[in-house]
């Protein structure tokens, strides 16, 4: 008998175990600030997770720096990303460069290269060092937690999306996955923050699938790096011969493999680089994991044997979930391209900026589906100009725009892609994020929209 290459499912009766305004998919750092925006813009919110705890790749990724924040002095990234930073400075838990060292010097470069606080965008060496948070994952996972429940969300975690409901063309709600089996969670407006366009793509969202490369990252503890700098810094030559064959082993790392944490000790290592993996593909994430394991196994003998500081050093943990930087992107109303990001170009629908670029509004709108919207690395840009583009505060401030523009929609009793921009720069300057609409000095002014 010949095995069939797909199978009819029998059509089921699930039961509706949530009513909301607006249901979150993805408890990311967009998906959090999503949540919490329009909960604190007066609707109704249920937030749904598949993981045990909220942060997404900030947290369950081990992704543990904010970067890309500022344009020159200028802090860019405001709102719920600096509210999150706060609690966790509160927490000790954050590590930033003071002002006065933000600036450029090797003696400013020694203290916080290795804390992933220098420009890495920048030429030469020493890069300045700017304004970037270093933080703990755990920590992160906390201050999400909290600011969800004093926000009043309905948080539903262990809760794996699986069927968008639609109907004539609208979005009506979610099915999920959980242990006691399907349920649906009704909704007048969706946010999709899944990261991988989960949602909007199976709602028939127009989409188009990128590629980047994929991490599992790691985190060594009991590492003296103290003695680490010392040799790095006083010799040389010989640091660099052994950082290249620590990199050989990992396959492909940025310059720096190791950064410090807040944690005494405990290093972070956003390695291996690894290409060639379809990031939505079972069969893919499952070689991927395999695959990291295996190099971060090396590198961890390598180390103990071989550098400076790392001699009593062990694995302390693999992020739980593989860093995945780019899969579907969003084809919405507006598609980001590189050109536009790379050039500043300033929109007058910008709702959210990131380091020196501006997002419009469109971006977060699907075509063709209603009371959908879209927010985090699958936003609507090119390949290339996501990959510039999708860093953790940015995204947050993404999230927020779009759960504020939820919240507009509901109380206007309008549709989501008739929300007025400017309604919506206006209530992100009163939830304290800058929405982008005032462009900096050295933007580029794009054409009215179309
Ligand atoms: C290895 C790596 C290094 C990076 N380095 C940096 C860096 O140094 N600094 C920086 O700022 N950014 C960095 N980034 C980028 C940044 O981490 C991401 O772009 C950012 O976290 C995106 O946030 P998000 O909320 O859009 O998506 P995610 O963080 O991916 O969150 C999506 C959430 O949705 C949930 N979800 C997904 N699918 C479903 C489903 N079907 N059902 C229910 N829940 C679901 C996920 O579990 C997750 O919680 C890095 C990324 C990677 C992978």
């Amino acid at each position: 008998m010949v095995e069939p290459a797909a199978l009819a499912e029998v059509a089921r009766t699930t039961p509706v175990a949530d009513r909301s305004d607006v249901l979150v998919v993805g408890g990311g750092p967009a998906g959090v600030s999503a949540a919490v925006a329009a909960a604190r813009s007066g609707a109704e919110v249920t937030l749904v997770e598949r993981y045990p705890y909220l942060g997404g790749l900030a947290s369950g990724g081990m992704v543990l720096v904010l970067d890309d924040m500022v344009n020159g002095e200028e802090i860019t990234t405001t709102g719920l990303v600096g509210e999150l930073i706060e609690r966790l400075e509160k927490l000790g838990l954050a590590v930033s460069p003071p002002p006065e060292d933000r600036r450029v010097g090797w003696d400013v470069w020694r203290t916080w290269a290795r804390w992933g606080c220098n420009d890495f965008r920048a030429r030469g060496r020493p890069q300045p060092i700017v304004y970037a948070v270093a933080f703990d994952p755990d920590g992160w996972k906390r201050v999400s937690g909290d600011v969800i429940v004093e926000s009043r969300v309905k948080l539903r975690l262990h809760s794996w999306f699986a069927e968008p409901i639609v109907e004539d063309g609208r979005m009506r709600g979610a099915i999920v996955e959980t242990k006691s089996g399907r349920q649906a969670l009704l909704s007048d407006i969706v946010v999709d923050a899944t990261g991988d366009l989960d949602v909007a793509s199976r709602a028939g969202a127009p989409h188009v699938t990128g590629a980047y490369m994929v991490t599992t990252v790691f985190r060594l503890g009991n590492v003296d790096t103290e003695a680490a700098l010392r040799f790095e810094h006083e010799q040389p030559a010989a640091f660099a011969a052994l950082d290249r064959e620590a990199k050989h082993l990992l396959g492909g790392a940025w310059d720096m493999w190791w950064l410090k944490t807040p944690l005494s000790g405990v290093v972070w290592c956003n390695c291996p680089h690894m290409t060639g993996y379809d990031a939505v593909r079972v069969e893919d994430m499952t070689a991927a994991e395999l695959e990291g394991r295996r190099r971060i196994a090396a590198l961890v003998a390598f180390a103990r044997a071989e550098l400076p500081g790392f001699a009593r050093c062990y694995l302390l943990d693999v992020a739980p979930q593989l860093g995945v930087r780019q899969t579907r992107l969003l084809q919405g109303e507006y598609v980001v391209t590189r050109q536009d990001v790379l050039e500043r170009r300033h929109f007058p629908d910008t709702v959210c900026r990131g380091r020196d670029y501006y997002t419009p509004y469109r971006a977060l709108l699907p075509r063709r589906i209603d009371q959908l919207l879209v927010a985090g690395r699958h936003y609507s840009a090119d390949p290339q100009a996501q990959k510039v583009s999708r860093e953790i505060p940015p995204c947050m401030v993404q999230g927020q725009a779009a759960g504020i523009a939820a919240a507009l929609a509901l109380s206007a009793g309008i549709r989501v892609r008739d929300v007025d921009p400017a309604a919506i720069q206006r209530a992100m300057r009163a939830q304290g994020a800058d929405p982008g609409d005032v462009p900096s000095a050295n933007a580029v002014s794009a054409s009215a929209v179309p």
